[in-house]
């Protein structure tokens, strides 16, 4: 079995939303790389996606919403 290699990256937050999504065929590679790394430094988990054609609904974060003073 070959290993594929996925077609985009969805993020979703600590609040169980998804707050980001990335077509690896619409974004350059060093973009594509410091949004995962932004998403991971987020706290938010990546879930690569491998189909052709996916969409996701992303939805602005709810943690936000009840942001604390760091
Ligand atoms: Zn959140």
């Amino acid at each position: 079995m070959n290993k594929r290699k996925p077609t985009g990256f969805v993020a979703a937050c600590q609040c169980s939303r998804v707050v980001g999504a990335l077509d690896l065929a619409k974004t350059e590679r060093t973009d594509a790389g410091k949004m995962l790394s932004r998403w991971l430094s987020d706290g938010c988990t990546v879930e690569p996606r491998f189909d052709g054609s996916w969409s996701v609904v992303v939805t602005p974060c709810a943690c936000e919403l009840t942001e604390q003073e760091f």
